[in-house]
């Protein structure tokens, strides 16, 4: 069976369109037995409704409801928690994710061996310039800075198998930022290439700074630099106060002295900041409580 998550936070409009576009698919797979499940996000439409009338048609059309907006990883964690297919598919309900490439990933799992295909968008026509610009700068710097890769241009749309759904599942922590952690259990992830497609209907539920605030999340959750940073700023600055304290035997001016003083704490002062931080991201990695490693594949029987 193949389970597809669609997370709906206000799709009225897409909905219908949605669900033509994915009979046709789920006709082409006849073999194939599917279910869908939709995760109402909190939605202010007609959302709930919509999926309740569904659901009634079709019995493989599954819901769940939110109670108020809780974002679309919360609705994504849910949705993969009550899958019970072989394979899972995650997509937005507005089209963007082209419901046709499911047959292309199922045959990339089925037949390639790969436990993952994705979807990567070459293109970023039809965005604005400047969103443009901010994301290709994200990307750069998070994979600088980052053990796990992060994929640019990457959408959360995929199919997987249920190993690695359960993989994933396996990552409890609060702040979830998916991206990553679908790269960081590991698996042979196929890449699909694509243009970029607008959506069909409503509007984009991501401003500028929900993007911006979810992309610092991503950076606390999976790199630990800033702290590095601090310390090296801190080193710089005590660097700099010794230069200024050689100066002080040349130049005995009081604004000098002053001005010494003023780096050589201040440098002592962000050094340490980094390093209690590090000590901090310890205890943060700690309680992200991740599984210490993934077994693909072992002849070893468990003894139960
Ligand atoms: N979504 C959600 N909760 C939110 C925001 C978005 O469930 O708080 C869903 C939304 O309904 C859509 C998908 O996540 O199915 C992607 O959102 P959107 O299309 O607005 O993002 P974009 O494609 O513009 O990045
Ligand atoms: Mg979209």
């Amino acid at each position: 069976m193949i389970s597809l998550v669609i997370p709906c936070y206000n799709e009225e409009e897409s909905i219908p369109y949605f669900i033509k576009e994915i009979n046709k698919v789920m006709d082409k797979m006849k073999k194939e037995k599917f279910e869908l499940i939709f995760v109402n996000d909190g939605s202010k439409d007609k959302t709930l409704e919509m999926l309740k009338k569904l659901s009634k048609e079709d019995k493989r059309v599954k819901y769940i409801s939110f109670s108020r907006n809780f974002g679309k990883e919360a609705a994504m964690l849910a949705g993969l928690e009550h899958t019970c297919g072989d394979y899972v598919a995650i997509m937005d309900a507005d089209l963007q994710d082209p419901p046709e490439l499911i047959i292309e990933m199922y045959n990339g799992i089925k037949e390639e061996g790969y436990d993952c295909v994705g979807l990567r968008r070459m293109t970023r026509r039809g965005e604005p310039k400047v969103r443009s610009f901010f994301a290709k700068c994200y990307y750069k710097i998070i994979n600088k800075i980052s053990n796990t890769e992060i994929v640019d241009g990457a959408r959360d749309f995929r199919l997987m198998t249920r190993q690695m759904v359960n993989s994933i599942l396996e990552l409890q922590e609060n702040n979830r930022y998916s991206k990553g952690i679908f790269s960081w259990v590991g698996y042979n992830t196929k890449w699909l290439e694509y243009k970029n497609v607008e959506r069909v209907a409503g509007v984009t539920k991501w401003s500028f700074f929900k993007l911006f605030a979810y992309s610092i999340e991503s950076i606390i959750a999976f790199s630990t630099f800033p702290l590095i940073l601090s310390i090296l700023v801190g080193l710089f600055l005590l660097f700099i106060s010794f230069i200024m304290i050689i100066m002080l035997f040349y130049f005995k001016t009081e604004f000098l002295q002053v001005c010494t003083l003023m780096v050589f704490l201040g440098g002592i002062q962000i050094t340490f900041l980094g390093v209690i931080g590090l000590y901090l991201s310890k205890i943060h990695i700690e309680l992200q409580n991740r599984p210490k490693y993934i077994i693909k594949e072992t002849n070893i029987k468990k003894a139960s």
